[in-house]
């Protein structure tokens, strides 16, 4: 390629990736009538009310009390758990006593992984206990645990490149560096396979964040069928750092590790609730939030946040009385964390009537921390009627639309099948500290940057849900 193409490609890339509302207008130039244009800005004062109403209203601070209250009683809410059964039925009640009648639950079947023993021990060259965090659906280990040398490795190539016999029967440590979430995942969601495949006895890995004080991440995993399943835990970056460096000077390793668990399935539920459409109620424009959480923290974060402010949404409109065009409906997703399971059902489920979702919309993958803008999948046309509508965030500074059709959320599900949709962007340069750790408590959370959040994840769904067009396939 010229350099002149490589020049504009990356420049393509890098300003139209992640592009505030003025840089990205260019490309909707031609794509949008007058008449849109004028339309959406003339909800600028619906804007202002549901701002006013939030932020020095009637609702000011609710988001961040209704979630506290919620976080505290219940705690982690990992899928197949009773307490997140009691969870949803607490929502399903507190949603109720705010006058809203029009709820359904649908039934769904999910993993129900529950935690056991967990415990290392550095046994050489000198005896140490390590923290650790099992990863979502392990196998146990023999009931008196294991012992084995430890291999450290930065990526799936350096492993690869190790003979199957310097690897069987050792303990497998991925040790990558922190580049971004969605690259640096692999390593916990598949490094139990690929060390299994070369005959490890279990698999470690490096805990995927940036940020640390001792604190072990936990997250999903997947086993492969032809593949031994072998057991496999998370460790803290400063556990991490220390193995590698004795493993650099080519000093033995060995660890002593010992994991439990049980693994079955349960029925849980998907949440809908409705505020029906004035004129088109088949029509939807969802806006969700995923109810399960990890069993360790509260689940604040991760996604009480963002279930907190779908939650809010019909809730505040149906106060304001304004109600959209078309239906907006709020889901509760079910067991998020182990797979997506909720958001599978329902598209199954509703996969005849998925032509009527108009826009889906969901708060994770960052936290609701201050508002920036929108993470928007779809066509450019259905990009270019989002980035008209984020033009009126402007005086809370929320009006990036960054590219993407991959979020590793829910909507994950729906966006593939062509559905266009949105997550929540944040100023979210703290979320990996914090994420499926025990620190994900109501001490990340800010009450004005959740209203915040409330007030423009409610003004966005019910101006794309009144709006007179449809967001384009
Ligand atoms: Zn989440």
């Amino acid at each position: 390629m010229s350099f002149a193409a490589r020049f504009i490609l990356y420049y393509f890339i890098i300003f139209v990736s992640e592009a505030r509302v003025q840089e990205y207008s260019p490309v909707c130039r031609g794509l949008l009538s007058e008449e849109l244009i004028k339309e959406i800005g003339s909800y600028r004062h619906v804007k202002d009310e549901i701002f006013r109403y939030v932020l020095d209203g009637d609702f000011k601070r609710r988001t961040y009390d209704e979630l506290a209250k919620f976080v505290d009683i219940f705690g982690g809410r990992p899928s197949g758990s009773k307490v997140l059964e009691d969870s949803i039925d607490y929502m399903i009640q507190l949603t109720q006593q705010e006058g809203i009648q029009d709820i359904v639950t649908e039934d769904v079947e999910v993993p129900h992984w529950v935690r056991e023993t967990e415990k290392l021990t550095m046994v050489q060259p000198r005896i140490k206990n390590i923290s650790i965090l099992g990863l979502g659906k392990s196998v146990s280990t023999p009931s008196n645990g294991l012992s084995a040398e430890v291999i450290v490795v930065r990526n799936f190539d350096e492993l690869e490149k190790i003979p199957d016999k310097d690897v069987e029967g050792k303990i497998v440590l991925f040790d990558p560096k922190f580049t971004s979430y969605s690259e640096t995942v692999v390593y916990r969601s598949q490094g139990a396979v690929k060390a299994g495949a070369k005959g490890a006895v279990a698999s470690l890995v490096r805990s995927i964040a940036p940020f640390s004080i001792n604190s072990p991440h936990t997250g999903n995993q997947n086993y492969e069928d032809k593949v031994k399943k072998i057991p496999t835990a998370a460790i803290s970056l400063e556990d991490a750092d220390l193995i590698r460096r004795i493993y650099d000077r080519k000093e033995k390793v060995v660890l002593n590790i010992t994991m439990s668990s049980t693994y079955d399935t349960k029925i849980s539920r998907n949440t809908l609730i409705d505020l029906k459409g004035t004129n088109y109620p088949e029509q939807l424009v969802i806006v969700s939030g995923h109810i399960d959480s990890w069993d360790v923290g509260q689940g604040a974060m991760d996604d009480g946040g963002g279930l907190f402010i779908s939650w809010a949404a019909p809730l505040i409109l149906k106060r304001l009385n304004l109600r959209p065009k078309r239906t907006l409906r709020s889901i509760f997703w079910t067991a998020e964390e182990l797979g997506l399971v909720g958001a599978y059902a329902y598209e199954e489920k509703h996969r005849d009537k998925n032509h009527n979702i108009n826009f889906i919309m969901e708060a994770d993958g960052e936290g609701t921390f201050a508002p920036r803008g929108l993470v928007v999948g779809g066509t450019s046309k259905a990009r270019c009627i989002v980035a008209e509508v984020l033009k009126l965030f402007e005086s809370v500074n929320a009006t990036t639309l960054v590219e993407s059709n991959s979020f590793g959320t829910d909507i994950d599900v729906f966006i593939k099948k062509g559905i266009p949709g949105a997550t929540l962007h944040t100023s979210n340069e703290r979320y990996y500290w914090f994420h499926h750790t025990a620190g994900d408590t109501m001490n990340v959370e800010d009450p004005d940057e959740l209203d915040l959040c409330t007030a423009f994840w409610t003004s966005v769904a019910y101006i794309v849900a009144d709006i007179s067009a449809d967001i384009p396939r």
